[in-house]
């Protein structure tokens, strides 16, 4: 059958993760990737600001300060056995990132450059505890120069070079084949359905061992940083399955989208010194977090800008205020990194991308006036549960579905715990696809290849056939709106428990008008309103696990603000959500630890990261 494939490992997504484990695996094993983008589509090529590691370049740091950074940016959610690798791993990573080839900016001196960027600091080598507040030696830390970049197109060179060295390895790629389904026998996994685009045929990829790496589902909301084919297809899939989600509730929403298009404006902005103004001109961060300011953490971040706009200091009165890059503002405030009077030319060098966005898409020119922005939702903390070899986990107790990996943003870790700090998504693709990649190629090569059940196609196929054969009586794209829109509202940056109960009642409403859709092309050659409905199927399941979470979670922590509870709650929540479908329209909820480290201090066994209330 032409339409069977056999490879030791199956990765599905072409991105940064995907290929990065694709890399290690075809090293040891026979490996494919499946992807229903071409590979350089990826969103990781949209990735602007860069990739931590704390090389301390231009300053002192160590991968000691990235990990608390990590802890604490995360509220205390972070796995800490994985953050501590993160930022361990991160160094040779970025030596083998440049090894092959990766073009990153260069300091003077011809090392790697670096920039600040939200929430990564050193401690204050001035710091003195009685010293007014205010004053620079007041503050505890302070930002380092820490996330590595080629200007602000740092995604786009990982991704390009990525490619390049697994077209070198042989690697086999499936461009534009689109997973519908997993296949599961008595727990284990043992391939992959995918659709190929072009023909409307389905495929079955045989596999020892499967790696999840497709990317977030920021499409889920209605103003999104994300490229449209986030739609969070894996993590679905799985959850479809019976498979856990983790900590869904914890979605990012960065600050500084362009207003109401949400196409993302880095924060490697701020980490130049560009700062966000009110209508009445004012640095409003500073009454919001005194130490860190504009590079204080996104979710801090995203909710001074709510508060500004509440308090009817928007701009105008309205929804959103001003990001300012130009070389005089600044200049005025003193926020060049380098600490000298900067120029247009020098913004205009370091961050030549955004400065074009902002011309194209809004007609405005950054470096002569300011940007409009809001909040937009950006990146997904939950996904799929793994441990540190990213082998997916069957339950709260820690016990693994064999042959199964997920890694890259799909994934949970976790790493980013309830707010994951800018430049750490590219470095957790790098750093956990490369020990994923590793892992799965070890047990492809520990084991046989398992038999398929008959016709493991079936599934796949009744679903599409019935979008195919109902006929359009409803123009399924308002539903998608409607979906958008009350996920943007009601479980967007700050939420109650009288919204999130709409916006539960709304996507169980969704769920079932989705189910007598039928499709408006009745074609199998690039059917891309077949695959729209299957991905956003896909939405309605993840937001489903999303508001359940969200709804369950009576505390605010990270990026989950409950306006109802507003304190973060240690003694019930300082735990991982994991979220189970049960039945066609509930949800099942348990929790899991934090895996917290203790060291001995004292003679006595103690947190090495104790709780402490975050402040910036
Ligand atoms: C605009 C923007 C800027 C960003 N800037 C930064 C930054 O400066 N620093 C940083 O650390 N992070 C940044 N991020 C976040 C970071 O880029 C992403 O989290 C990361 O790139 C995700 O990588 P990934 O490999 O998990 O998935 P992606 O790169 O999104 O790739 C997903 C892959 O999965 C495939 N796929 C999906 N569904 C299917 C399916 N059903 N069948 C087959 N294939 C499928 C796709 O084809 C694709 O190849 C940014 C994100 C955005 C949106």
């Amino acid at each position: 059958m032409n339409n069977y494939h056999r490879f030791d490992c199956v990765i599905v997504g072409a991105g940064g993760a995907g290929m990065m484990a694709a890399l290690e695996a075809s090293q040891r094993v026979g490996t494919a990737v499946v992807s229903k983008l071409y590979p350089t589509r990826s969103h990781t090529g949209a990735a602007q600001g860069g990739i931590a590691a704390a090389l301390a370049n231009l300053e002192d740091d160590s991968w000691e300060n990235h990990a608390y950074d990590t802890i604490k940016g995360g509220d205390f959610l972070v796995d800490q056995t994985a953050a501590e690798i993160l930022a361990r791993d991160a160094v040779e990573c970025i030596y083998q990132l440049e090894h092959w080839g990766l073009p990153f900016d260069r300091t003077p001196a011809g090392k790697i450059s670096q920039r600040r960027f939200g929430g990564h600091t050193k401690p204050n080598p001035d710091y003195d505890p009685s010293a007014p507040p205010g004053s620079p030696n007041a503050r505890p830390r302070v930002p380092v120069m820490r996330s590595c970049h080629s200007a602000d197109r740092t995604g786009h060179m990982i991704l390009q070079t990525l490619y390049q060295q697994c077209i070198k390895q042989g690697v086999t790629f499936f461009d534009e084949f689109h997973m519908t389904d997993l296949i599961l026998v008595d727990g284990e996994c043992r391939g992959i359905v995918a659709l190929e685009i072009a023909t409307g045929q389905l495929h079955v990829f045989h596999a020892k061992s499967v790696l999840l790496a497709t990317g977030g589902f920021g499409r889920m909301f209605k103003v999104s940083s994300n490229a449209y084919a986030l739609t969070g297809d894996g993590p679905a899939i799985a959850y479809q399955h019976g498979l856990p989600l983790e900590d869904m509730e914890f979605f990012q929403f960065h600050p500084t989208g362009i207003y109401r298009l949400g196409i993302l404006l880095s924060e490697a902005c701020r980490g130049d010194g560009g700062v966000m103004i009110n209508d009445q001109g004012e640095r409003f961060m500073e009454r919001y977090a005194p130490n860190l300011k504009d590079l204080a953490s996104r979710d801090v971040c995203s909710r001074s800008i709510y508060q500004e706009v509440r308090a009817g200091r928007g701009i105008g009165g309205k929804d959103y205020v001003y990001l300012d890059i130009r070389a005089e503002t600044i200049n005025r405030f003193g926020t060049s990194p380098t600490g000298k009077p900067v120029d247009h030319r020098w913004v205009e060098s370091r961050l030549p991308d955004i400065i074009d966005f902002s011309r194209t898409y809004l007609g405005v020119d950054p470096i002569r006036e300011p940007v409009p922005i809001q909040p937009t939702a950006h990146y997904a903390m939950g996904g799929l549960p793994t441990d540190i070899d990213g082998r997916v986990l069957r339950d709260e107790t820690g016990a693994i579905v064999p042959g199964l990996y997920a890694a890259g943003e799909s994934a949970c870790v976790s790493v980013h715990g309830a707010n994951r700090l800018g430049t750490n998504s590219l470095v957790d693709l790098v750093v956990f696809g490369r020990r994923s990649g590793r892992d799965m190629a070890r047990y492809a090569r520990d084991h046989d290849f398992k038999p398929l059940p008959p016709k493991p196609e079936a599934a796949s196929h009744a679903k599409i056939r019935g979008f195919l054969e109902r006929p359009r009586n409803y123009p399924w794209v308002k539903l998608r709106d409607r979906l958008q829109h009350v996920m943007m509202d009601d479980c967007g940056v700050y939420r109650t428990g009288e919204g999130l109960e709409r916006a539960r009642r709304e996507v169980a409403s969704l769920k079932e008008q989705y189910a007598t859709l039928g499709v408006q092309d009745k074609g199998s050659v690039f059917n891309t309103g077949l695959l729209e409905v299957l991905e956003f199927g896909n939405l309605l399941d993840l937001a489903e696990a999303t508001v359940a979470s969200a709804l369950a979670r009576t505390e605010s922590r990270g990026a989950h603000s409950r306006e109802d509870f507003p304190d973060r709650d240690d003694s019930r929540f300082f735990a991982h959500s994991f979220a189970f479908r049960d039945g066609p329209d509930s949800v099942r909820l348990a929790y899991r630890d934090v895996d917290v480290i203790y060291i001995e201090k004292d003679g006595q066994r103690q947190p090495k990261y104790p709780l402490e209330i975050r402040k910036y």
